[in-house]
């Protein structure tokens, strides 16, 4: 009686495995000819870094205007006002400064 429960038991864990290397198979194709959407959003060669600055590493200590903190141009939220580039610590200091 154990014997055909653990029968049971392996052929549904085979049918699983089967089952859910076929769906594998049918998504990894399916999201092969979309082209993966998510990870092409930003740049090709960099994904990480968020808005194009040309120095990413390390960066240049700027001021945040609103506050008066500085922070690395690297890690900064920019923000453009009359053709120049401000740095903020953080977004809520950027829209305080937009307003
Ligand atoms: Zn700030």
């Amino acid at each position: 009686m154990l014997v055909r429960v653990i029968e049971i038991l392996v052929g549904l864990m085979v049918v699983l495995s089967l089952v859910r290397s076929v769906v594998g198979f049918i998504t990894k194709a399916y999201t092969g000819q979309s082209g993966t959407a998510p990870q092409r959003a930003g740049n090709s060669s960099r994904p990480q870094s968020s808005s194009a600055s040309s120095s990413t590493s390390g960066g240049e200590l700027k001021k945040d205007p609103v506050c008066g903190t500085f922070i690395s141009t690297a890690t900064a939220f920019q923000g453009y006002a009359g053709g120049q580039t401000y740095y903020f610590c953080s977004t809520e200091c950027r829209d305080k400064f937009k307003a």
